[in-house]
């Protein structure tokens, strides 16, 4: 670029940011590339966001962080009818039985105060297997709904779950299990306990368990998602959620090429601005999107009895 040319697009850049009052500046693209950024600009996003029902798929309740009516204002403003919601085990803890079941009791207090919008999923701890089937009989009599978010004090694919993956397959319970920080396909982060479930665990169990309904925790959580999608592309009963305070470019539409529309589910993870955001900085299709916010958890909700059409 010669000065004079450079000088002139400095005044049209400045011009933009001045005249629009934007931090965003226009100003050296071409005429049709401006013009199409303003019509993004121009478009009423909240009624867009408001246009489609939506079921957040991952949830966290509890007292400290998690405070149910902050999930719910947030809920309330972006349009979100339904969230799936657990206190789950903390990383890096034994998971005793009085831990989950005073976290499950936490939850079912939260869903009952909110019937119509919380759906609370039971945490549990396999190597309490006795403790663990029980407290999904418990739980179930409550009036929750699948298992989540499992946490990592036991891998997915260890046969210790085995039989709570039976249960669940007998009660059309969605099993929904978190997932690796790092280079999962290299290395995951040194922070990481040691039976943490990479996707290749998930593509493990699913493969011995094809009737189970399992749910890959937040894509965007920090995992090595192109390598996640790709270990999942053929494994049809695994979803794959798309939570996460990583919010790369390109994840969804990636998800979208390699797992399909059919089984990646909207979630937030308490991260509800980047949940909502990605679904319209990906390139999706009315449809899709229908299907990632609401369609595809709502079938699958329906299967274990549960309406929310
Ligand atoms: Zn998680």
């Amino acid at each position: 670029m010669d000065r004079r040319k450079f000088v002139s697009c400095t005044a049209k850049s400045t011009a933009a940011l001045v005249g629009g009052g934007t931090l965003i500046s226009f100003g050296s693209l071409p005429k049709e590339n401006v013009d199409s950024e303003n019509e993004v600009r121009k478009k009423d996003w909240m009624k867009e966001v408001l246009k489609y029902r939506k079921i957040d798929a991952h949830a966290h309740v509890d007292e400290k962080y998690y405070k149910p009516e902050v999930n719910l204002d947030f809920a309330d403003r972006l349009g979100i009818d339904i969230l799936m919601i657990s206190d789950f085990l903390r990383p890096h803890t034994k998971g005793e039985p009085d831990d989950f079941r005073a976290r499950n009791n936490f939850a079912i207090k939260c869903m009952r105060e909110h019937p119509d919008r919380f759906i609370g999923t039971v945490v549990l701890n396999p190597q309490y297997q006795k403790e663990s089937l029980e407290e999904i009989d418990r739980c179930r009599d409550a009036g929750m709904m699948g298992l989540g978010e499992l946490y990592n004090q036991t891998k997915i694919n260890d046969p210790l779950y085995y039989p709570i993956i039976e249960k669940c397959i007998d009660l059309n319970w969605n099993i929904m299990m978190h997932s690796a920080i790092g280079r999962s396909r290299v290395v995951p982060d040194s922070n990481e306990p040691p039976n943490i479930s990479l996707p290749e665990d998930f593509a493990d169990v699913a493969e011995r368990y094809p009737e189970g309904m399992f749910q890959y925790a937040h894509l965007g959580g920090g995992v090595d998602w192109e390598n996640a999608c790709k270990v999942l592309k053929d494994v049809p009963n695994v979803f794959v959620g798309i939570a996460g305070s990583n919010n790369e470019a390109n994840m969804i539409d990636f998800a979208l090429k390699y797992v399909g529309e059919d089984r990646i589910v909207f979630s937030c993870d308490y991260g509800f601005y980047q949940g909502v955001g990605g679904m319209f900085s990906a390139k999706l299709t009315d449809t899709q999107r229908k299907k990632i916010f609401f369609e595809n958890f709502s079938n699958r909700l329906k299967k274990g009895g549960r309406n929310v059409d």
